[in-house]
């Protein structure tokens, strides 16, 4: 299953794909814990991301493809994956569409969670007190969902034309939204069937 959860920062990626990742027996690749490790290790990447992610801005679409690149061409990735925060903007989304038709293994299904604004922001306070993620501040929050709303939203429609996303409601418990996931996956395995 090579997979794509998508929605706002805060919608849950995270933390519903740490679920499925065990269930489906695939990894979980995350763009923004892969940039935080990097930051962790002060490498030169490290360091150059970490202004850029506390201001809440993206990094470039070229580093961002190279570090997607190598992480999927790991040989855990070779049965599937969960990409959770990539692709980012449509000319990312049209990069990875790239990279999977070289490597034969084209997206099965793009999840959507859809979380509206005001609980995000309740989300991202409780994440910031929990977790003290810079990026997770009041003001930069609202600066990363204006550059979701501008940017990452229009993402959506790009796999929507190609009949892989299905919309999922994001709000409620853990797992009743992992159960909501869950479904919209057996739906999309049986209409590719
Ligand atoms: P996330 O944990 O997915 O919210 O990502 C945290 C931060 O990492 C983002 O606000 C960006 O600064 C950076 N980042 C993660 N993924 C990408 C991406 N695909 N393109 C550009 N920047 C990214």
């Amino acid at each position: 299953m090579r997979l794509v959860l998508f929605g706002a920062p805060g919608s849950g990626k995270g933390t519903q794909a740490a679920v499925l990742k065990a269930d489906l027996g695939i990894p979980h690749i995350s763009t923004g814990d892969l940039l935080r490790a990097e930051i962790k290790a002060e490498s030169e990447l490290g360091k150059k991301a970490k202004a850029i992610m506390d201001a809440g801005q993206l990094l470039s679409d070229d580093i961002m493809l190279g570090i997607i690149e190598d992480r999927l061409s790991q040989p855990d990735a070779k049965p599937g994956f969960i990409l959770d925060g990539y692709p980012r903007n449509l000319a990312q989304a049209a990069a990875l569409d790239e990279v999977l038709a070289r490597i034969g293994q084209p997206l099965d299904v793009v999840i959507k969670l859809e979380v509206p604004n005001e609980a995000i922001v309740d989300r991202c306070v409780v994440r910031f007190e929990k977790e003290h993620r810079p990026d997770d501040n009041p003001e930069t929050v609202k600066k990363r969902l204006a550059i979701y709303a501008d940017q990452t939203a229009p993402v959506a429609e790009f796999y929507a034309k190609r009949g892989k996303l299905k919309v999922v409601d994001g709000v409620g418990e853990l797992a009743d939204v992992t159960a909501r996931i869950k479904a919209a996956l057996n739906d999309a395995v049986a209409a590719s069937a």
